[in-house]
């Protein structure tokens, strides 16, 4: 399997390449450039969801050997950083309501999952390549992928993880979890003002020529643990096959029966990987697209049209308020039978118009494999509740956004298949709009975030994962909050010579 760029004009390139930059040179999304494998799942019952990564895995990592994937999935999926022996449990919750339960992982939400193996296959190329450059991943986070990627980076050899979050905009939960953060590799610093100032000052760190001039000279290299990286993409696609032959295993499915897929959606990486799924074989109906009243991708999937010139709403899914959605751009591309022409084209009114249009044939394609709404915090907080009352079960606001869009999708369709959603954060670490949603505002009115967590067990009798239960007691070690303009020197400073 080799890649090349979604934009055309950056050659092909191995998959430990492709780890390694993240963004293609040209600034598009690498995707593989062959046809791809095709998995049947009918001849993979019965396996380990380590097996069943390295199965899938393997296709897609041309330049590593079966031993170093063997090694990273091994190490990545274990007990000691996962919570559940099945790593991704499917919960029934009805005949046909599943949850996949993606948040076992360190730091209770999905992107664990990709974020536990991409710097155990970042440093096997960089080791493979005789790199003995150091590699510094640099992320801005609007709360969980910072965690995500401090959990999976921090003491891998060679590699330096620095991670910037807004000062105001993460949670009491998600701004502890990364300031309590050890590791000898770790740099975490609050940056004034919102998202938008961390990730542009990134952005700029990346694209800042001198300084990618001066990094090399002292012999560090620049990666991004977004997800753009397509090491995170395809961890991804492994949950989708796990969840479907549990249901054939438990004969609630027969072989080749098609399901629906609802997943929560912000920056169209999880939903993606479904897609991917779908064309390595696996029998998927729709692809549910969730989004909060952030819709730009609901609007998208309904119209054609792509436009991201509108206010960005707070909400209680904050993982999902998002104007652009930047691996969208790879599903474009494939459903244009890798038009790089067009893609450009796109791509340059998305950046001086803010949006752009698709032509009725992509719009058709689109509409085939997807479906598409969106709910508001209202919903969400009802969905909560009424999960709660009539299964017990404790759903976090991602999920319960899932969980709203599901229902109006059936209330349009004509027949109920079973229907898997994607579960993409533990309640507990969205604990005060949980316990909001449960037990109303007057009730939980002046209580910190942190007893909450404890009154959210309390009340349900379910517990704390430990992982969030820990923070009360851990130290706070990260306590710098820089202005944007000093983000440069402040990763600078934080390298050895210089
Ligand atoms: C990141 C995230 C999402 C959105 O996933 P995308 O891959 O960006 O679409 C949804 N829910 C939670 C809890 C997340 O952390």
């Amino acid at each position: 399997m080799h890649y090349y760029s979604t934009r055309g004009n950056s050659g092909f390139a191995t998959a430990s390449t492709v780890i390694l930059d993240g963004l293609a040179p040209d600034g598009g999304l690498y995707v593989p450039s062959e046809t791809l494998p095709s998995f049947s799942p009918e001849n993979m019952q019965g396996g380990s969801y380590q097996s069943l990564a390295l199965e899938i895995l393997k296709p897609f990592l041309n330049d590593f050997d079966k031993r170093e994937i063997e090694e990273a999935v091994n190490t990545a999926y274990s007990e000691r950083n996962f919570d559940h022996p099945d790593i991704t449990p499917l919960k029934k919750l009805s005949g046909d309501l599943y949850t996949l339960e993606l948040w076992h992982g360190p730091t209770c939400a999905f992107k664990d999952i990709a974020l536990q193996i991409l710097p155990l296959l970042m440093r096997t190329t960089q080791i493979k390549h005789e790199n003995d450059r150091g590699i510094i991943v640099l992320t801005a986070t609007s709360g969980d992928t910072g965690k995500s990627a401090l959990e999976g980076f921090h003491d891998i050899p060679g590699i330096k993880i620095v991670v910037y979050y807004p000062e105001k905009g993460v949670s009491e939960i998600q701004k502890l979890q990364m300031t309590t953060q050890r590791g000898s590799n770790v740099s975490v610093a609050a940056v004034k003002g919102n998202f938008d100032h961390a990730q542009s000052g990134v952005k700029d760190i990346f694209s800042d020529r001198e300084l990618a001039e001066k990094l090399a000279a002292a012999g560090y290299r620049l990666s991004s643990a977004n997800s753009i990286n397509w090491g995170r993409l395809i961890p991804q696609v492994v949950y989708y096959f796990a969840a479907y032959l549990k249901l054939i295993e438990q004969k609630a499915l027969q072989p080749g029966e098609k399901v629906d897929f609802v997943v929560p959606t912000g920056n169209f990486g999880n939903i993606l990987a479904g897609y991917y799924a779908r064309r390595l074989g696996l029998p998927v109906n729709r692809l549910i697209c969730a989004t909060n009243i952030n819709n730009v991708l609901s609007d998208f999937i309904n119209s054609g049209r792509y436009n991201s010139n509108r206010k960005l709403h707070r909400t209680l899914s904050p993982s999902m308020d998002i104007l652009v959605s930047s691996n969208l751009e790879r599903l474009l591309f494939e459903l244009t039978g890798h038009d790089s022409i067009l893609i450009r084209r796109w791509m340059a009114n998305l950046k001086s118009k803010s949006e752009y249009y698709v032509g009725p044939g992509e719009k058709e394609k689109i509409e085939k494999l997807f479906w598409s709404d969106c709910a508001d915090d209202d919903e969400t907080s009802q969905m909560i509740a009424y999960i709660y009352d009539h299964y017990h079960y404790l759903i976090d606001t991602h999920t319960a956004v899932g969980m709203a869009v599901l229902q109006k999708y059936r209330r349009c369709s004509d027949r109920n298949r079973p229907a898997i959603i994607l579960s993409t954060a533990s309640p507990f670490k969205f604990a005060g709009s949980v316990a909001r949603a449960l037990f109303g505002s007057d009730h939980i009115r002046g209580i910190g975030e942190l007893d909450l967590l404890e009154m959210l067990a309390r009340e349900t009798g379910i517990a704390v994962p430990p992982a969030l239960a820990r923070l009360t007691s851990e130290p706070v070690i990260h306590k710098e909050v820089i202005a944007r303009e000093n983000m440069r020197h402040h990763l600078l400073s934080n390298l050895p010579d210089f």
